[in-house]
């Protein structure tokens, strides 16, 4: 199997229709030992129990850099190790550039770009103790296009930061054999959309798909996996686009 006695953390997970969770079930059906990280403890639990024996669910606010370190220290205390870590936690607001106010800014940006950080910094003194580790963090394409359908450009610029983030991550944590890597997902069917895509929409940015069709939380978590693992052994710094063409460059 590709995870074979890996231990991955993923933040965000929780989520029953969402990317983090179904990137927990690919990656435990690959032989590894999850961690699901997310705001409420019972829901990282039950998230957790879903993919069998073995795994943790525990709260953790990404935005809280103590709460990280907590988080990653149980971790450890558990299994011992944290070979994987995948930087899912994000939420987004559909509004335009004259209606950001600080409090919108700070918590878009906080979750996916600060989220990144501490959560990266919670796990890297012990993958530089194994000398072994992938991060993996969840951009978007709303990064490389100026926008998407459901985030306002503060989570256009929080993206794009995620980006800058794991690039100059790749390039510090390579020589401790650390991998960091980026996927850049179109729009996928999850609940951050907050059931605001209507079926007009839906038909309507279809149309802008070569592969006619919005992507599956699988279509993601499939990238993670192979990010995640030995498959991509020689791959830092990348960002993975998976948007069925939304966006060729
Ligand atoms: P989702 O809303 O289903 O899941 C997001 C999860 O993050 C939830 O479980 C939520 O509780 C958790 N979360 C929110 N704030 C948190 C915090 N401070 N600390 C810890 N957990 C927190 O959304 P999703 O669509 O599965 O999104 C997953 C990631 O993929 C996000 O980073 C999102 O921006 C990104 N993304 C999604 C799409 C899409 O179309 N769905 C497209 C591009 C990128």
């Amino acid at each position: 199997m590709l995870l074979d006695n890996q231990v991955v953390v993923i933040t965000g997970a929780a989520s029953a229709r969402g990317i983090g969770k179904a990137t927990a079930k690919a990656m435990a059906a690959q032989g590894a030992r999850i961690a699901i990280l997310d705001l409420n403890q019972q829901d990282a639990e039950r998230a957790a129990l879903d993919l069998g024996d073995g795994h943790y669910g525990m709260a953790c606010d990404v935005t809280d850099q103590a709460a990280c370190f907590t988080a990653a220290n149980a971790v450890i205390d558990r299994y011992g190790r944290i070979d994987v870590l995948v930087n899912n936690a994000g939420i987004t607001q559909p509004i335009k550039t004259m209606e950001i106010a600080r409090e919108n800014f700070d918590a878009v940006v906080g979750v996916s770009l600060l989220g990144t950080l501490y959560m990266s910094q919670a796990v890297i003194p012990q993958m530089k103790r194994q000398q072994h580790g992938s991060i993996v963090c969840m951009s978007s394409v709303s990064a490389q296009r100026g926008g998407g359908i459901f985030g306002g450009p503060h989570y256009s610029a929080a993206k794009a930061g995620v980006l800058g983030l794991a690039k100059a991550m790749a390039r510090e944590l390579g020589p401790d054999h650390i991998r960091v890597n980026s996927i850049t997902p179109g729009l996928i069917q999850t609940d951050i959309t907050g059931g605001k895509l209507t079926p007009e929409m839906r038909a309507d940015i279809v149309k802008g798909i070569p592969l006619g069709r919005l992507g599956e939380a699988n279509d993601i978590a499939n990238a993670c996996l192979f990010l995640a693992s030995d498959l991509s052994t020689y791959l830092t710094g990348i960002t993975l686009d998976v948007n069925g063409g939304m966006l060729i460059h």
